[in-house]
């Protein structure tokens, strides 16, 4: 099983790990800080051992990461056992951090104003988030959503992480008085998300799409 430090610091940016299986250009490493596509937020980007990786895929179900397999860009020179250094880009994770932690807040504050809605979809990147919505009304006057919501931030909550207690490979998300199972990567405090900007995209009948924009 992979060791995900990127779950207990979401802030680091380099790591050493070492090689567990090889297989071509896909290797499986030990520990990494390099999130795989899951619960809708996309993969970072970066390097194992200084080759680009081209895809990096998780083995489990959507909360629950097992292990990861990073494909290279070609195969490398290294082999099992060898000690290898992780890096990733920075500027991408801390955009997807705060868009992830900005669309579970955004959902909150909609429902509040709305209702309660089924979720039929959400993605993270980081130019933006989104989340559909099962919903016959439309989602207009989304204004003073984001001014509560963006009053909410600047209050300085902190944003904590926890582990189940059944499965300690399932993490919880929790921030004031909600709680949801994420596996993704968050900030620690709502203060460094900042500012964000919503926009609803109609989808045609009974589906509702809000997109949330870093300010
Ligand atoms: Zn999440």
């Amino acid at each position: 099983m992979t060791k995900k430090l990127f779950w207990d610091d979401p802030y680091l940016t380099a790591c050493k790990a070492q090689v567990t299986s090889l297989e071509g250009n896909k290797i499986k490493i030990d520990q990494t800080i390099f999130y795989a596509f899951s619960g809708g937020q996309e993969s970072d980007d970066g390097t194992i051992g200084g080759m680009k990786v081209v895809q990096a895929v998780k083995q489990g179900d959507r909360e629950n990461i097992i292990d990861i397999e990073y494909e290279l860009e070609q195969e490398p020179p290294f082999r099992v056992g060898d000690e290898v250094e992780i890096k990733i880009d920075r500027e991408k994770r801390l955009k997807l951090m705060k868009l992830h932690s900005a669309v579970h807040l955004a959902y909150f504050f909609i429902t509040e104003k709305f209702g309660t809605m089924k979720i039929l979809g959400s993605n993270i990147t980081p130019e933006k988030s989104r989340v559909d919505f099962e919903s016959a009304k439309p989602l207009t006057e989304l204004n003073d959503v984001e001014t509560k919501l963006n009053a909410f931030l600047a209050e300085h909550h902190p944003i904590v992480r926890t582990r189940d207690e059944k499965s300690p490979d399932l993490l919880w998300w929790q921030c004031a008085q909600w709680k949801m199972p994420c596996g993704g990567t968050h900030p620690r405090n709502t203060s460094e998300i900042g500012k964000l900007r919503l926009k609803r995209v109609g989808k045609g009948t009974e589906k509702e799409r809000v997109e949330i924009y870093l300010n």
